[in-house]
């Protein structure tokens, strides 16, 4: 790390997928520092760096499609090590902020850990793995909130991922629901008020 830098941060493109570490300088301009992504150029965030109020970070959500500004001390942010950015709206991962090092270890800790899951599938591999943890996520809260529920009633899944669907199965009566989990757009459905349509297991027998 350099000794103007304060910091390194890593935003997830939400055009093209992929995500580049890049370091944050202690002094940004009057304007702010736009960061783009090193892959595509397309503008991810704008950061200012205040001596009194801190490294602000405005960056627009890909799933919520809304503004964050996020606000961190100088103090803290020196000496953070690593610290996941979420959108406040809806809590999707945006990005991390820290110590280089210590992003780079994560991102390549994930990049295994996806390759094993989906091998020769590289392209868009954070992105798309973010989606499904995202989504899994939220599949998880509809189920609390009783946003989904089985036509028999039960609340009783068993999950299962195929491609880019997380297939929901009732363990009380084997109907299913396929839920797209593979883009932002997907996403942005898995909300409370999410209509899902069950697939009986008399049908799947037919097929
Ligand atoms: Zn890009
Ligand atoms: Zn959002
Ligand atoms: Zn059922």
């Amino acid at each position: 790390m350099l000794l103007n830098t304060l910091c390194s941060i890593a935003f997830y493109c939400q055009r093209c997928g992929q995500i580049h570490i890049q370091d944050v300088p202690f002094f940004s301009g009057q304007d702010g520092l736009v960061v783009r992504c090193g892959n595509c150029s397309h503008e991810q965030a704008v950061l200012r760096v205040h001596p009194r109020k801190g490294l602000t970070i405005e960056t627009v959500c890909g799933v919520c499609n809304r503004l964050n500004t996020l606000t961190y001390g100088l103090k803290k942010v020196r000496r953070l090590t690593f610290e996941k950015i979420y959108c406040r709206h809806d809590s999707f991962e945006l990005g991390y902020i820290g110590e280089w090092q210590a992003i780079a270890e994560f991102l390549d800790f994930n990049a295994a850990e996806y390759e094993a899951l989906h091998p020769g599938d590289e392209d868009n591999f954070m992105v798309r793995q973010q989606i499904f943890l995202e989504a899994m996520n939220r599949v998880h809260e509809l189920v609390e909130c009783r946003s989904l529920v089985c036509p028999c009633g039960s609340q009783n899944f068993v999950a299962d991922i195929v491609d880019d669907l997380i297939i929901l199965e009732c363990t009380d009566c084997g109907s299913y629901l396929e839920i797209p989990a593979g883009s932002a757009a997907d996403l942005r459905r898995l909300v409370p008020g999410f209509r899902a349509d069950f697939i009986l297991p008399d049908a799947r027998r037919k097929n």
